[in-house]
């Protein structure tokens, strides 16, 4: 096992991978960019080095990673998400100066990490995908051209696509042209490459998604699914497991597809294939994330796996230590993705210093978080500040104790995605079951909400400077 472990991000990602290693008694070695000295996570670990003073390019900076890693003697990286855990270059770095790898192979991140190669290679593995382009498409006149053959509505996505970006529906030739160039744009800032593809939009739609672990000696299970249809612009909030969408049938055979897309590319760690699946219950491969993935906490929920740890375990060179007859899930989960973000403001991010901080406990309520009473959220990153997992023995539990703890979460100074959570656990809409990925779309109504009160906040403030100036 190894004895040492490099965390190549930040956040609540980094304080997960931290309480792992703690777990397996893995001493655990931060890195960090100067805005982030007074984080969590370099608190947390058991060694913690800057890597420059850069806020984002500093987790960016593969060779000075690497560096560090060596220096500090570490065995083993993880690369967490977001930030270089799909860059295959990073993977191939580490591994080239002797370090573990936790995660797939460089050539998996790279076959999986282009969504027209991923849509190439599984389709020879015999998986069905989304009706679309195999290869990139050269110009807008070629894409008003599929789009016709195709038939509206269709949907541009970058090759290089994550986080939602870079995804555009088009519903008229119109569309296609003027949307071609935005697209373009907009990954080539977001992603350095500009490479667009074509897709039949499928309406009204389900994200459901399949956890994937495979380890380095051919064994592969996946531990069921995660329905992640509550999005915003393509973009996940709140997630279940299991979906309450899919019959015990359906679920096999997409289990079964999602080992064989696994299979197909040699995988090996942790991967979470993702599907649409349409009204009438087909299903289509949308792409393989070949990490871990932000909303693994449900699924751990369920199931009873630490999934982490497993990573870890399998990037050792242990088998898995269990066969997909004796994996079970049991009840059911939902996480709310708390994000410092003004949902009445169009979600626009909300950094700033939380005042008041005051998380929720008690049976079936799990908070993976890096925020704290006085905190300042820096600007700088990605604005999701803590996740809460709720677990329940049924669905309609699991609904009442999201509202419990909703109501017991509590966040100030900064606002947040809490109140419009509060609103959607109390709705008939969210205990139905039932949604797709228009579900915001479909319910405005649940952005109307009252945003704590202004004279509380202030008090809470005061509170903090007084207690910030008794070097409390
Ligand atoms: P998940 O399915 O794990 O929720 P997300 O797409 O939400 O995946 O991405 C997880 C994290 O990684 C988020 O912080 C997101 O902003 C970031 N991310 C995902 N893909 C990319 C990418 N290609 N480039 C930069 N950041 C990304
Ligand atoms: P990312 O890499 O950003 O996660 P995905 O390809 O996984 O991109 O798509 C993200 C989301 O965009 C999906 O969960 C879905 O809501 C929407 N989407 C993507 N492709 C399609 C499609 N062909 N039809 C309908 N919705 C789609
Ligand atoms: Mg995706």
């Amino acid at each position: 096992m190894f004895k040492r472990i490099l965390i190549a991000n930040r956040g609540e990602c980094a304080i997960r991978i931290i309480r792992a290693c703690s777990e397996l008694d893995i001493e655990s070695v931060a890195v960090y960019s100067e805005p982030d000295s007074h984080a969590l996570h370099v608190k947390k670990a058991d060694q913690a080095v800057l890597i420059g003073p850069d806020p984002v390019k500093s987790y960016l900076n593969i060779h000075r990673i690497v560096d560090i890693a060596l220096k500090m003697k570490c065995d083993a990286i993880h690369p967490g998400y977001g930030f270089l855990s799909e860059n295959s270059d990073f993977a191939e770095a580490v591994i080239k100066a002797g370090i573990g790898y936790i995660g797939p192979s460089a050539d998996a991140i790279a076959n999986m990490g282009s969504k027209t190669a991923a849509r190439t290679a599984m389709l020879a593995a015999g998986v069905p995908c989304i009706p679309g382009t195999e290869a990139s498409l050269t110009s807008s006149d070629e894409a008003l051209q599929v789009a016709k053959e195709m038939g509206y509505p269709v949907m541009l996505k970058a090759a290089a696509g994550g986080g939602g970006r870079g995804i555009r529906r088009c519903d008229t030739d119109e569309e296609v042209i003027e949307n071609y160039a935005m697209t373009q744009r907009e990954a080539m800032a977001a992603f350095g490459n500009d490479e667009l593809f074509m897709e039949k939009c499928i309406l009204e739609p389900r994200h459901i998604e399949f956890q994937i672990l495979a380890d380095s000696h051919g064994h592969i299970v996946h531990l069921f699914e995660r329905d992640c249809s509550i999005q915003r612009r393509n973009q996940k909030l709140i997630e279940i497991a299991p979906s309450n969408y899919i019959s015990q049938e359906l679920r096999e055979r997409m289990g079964a597809v999602a080992v064989q897309a696994a299979k197909a590319v040699n995988y090996v760690n942790a991967g979470t294939v993702e599907f649409l699946v349409d009204k009438n219950h087909d299903f289509f491969f949308m792409e393989m994330n070949t990490r871990l993935q932000v909303e693994h906490t449900i699924t751990e929920a369920i199931t009873g796996v630490d999934i982490v740890s497993q990573q870890i375990r399998i990037a050792a060179g242990e088998a898995l230590p269990f066969t997909q007859e004796e994996v079970s899930f049991k009840g059911h989960a939902i996480e709310f993705r708390i994000n410092a973000e003004d949902p009445q403001n169009g979600f626009f991010p909300t950094p700033g210093r939380i005042t008041r901080y005051y998380s929720p406990g008690g049976p079936g309520v799990r908070v993976d978080g890096c925020v704290s009473s006085g905190y300042e959220i820096p600007p700088h990153y990605d604005s999701m500040c803590a996740k809460l997992t709720i677990w329940a023995p049924t669905w309609e539990h699991a609904v009442t104790r999201s509202q419990r703890a909703l109501n017991e979460y509590d966040i100030r100074g900064v606002k947040t995605t809490l109140p419009f959570y509060r609103n959607i656990a109390q709705s008939d809409v969210f205990l139905a079951g039932q949604f797709d990925t228009g579900f915001m779309e479909q319910y405005p109504e649940l952005l109307n909400y009252k945003a704590f009160e202004a004279r509380e906040d202030i008090a809470a403030a005061v509170a903090v400077a007084i207690a910030v100036h008794a070097g409390l």
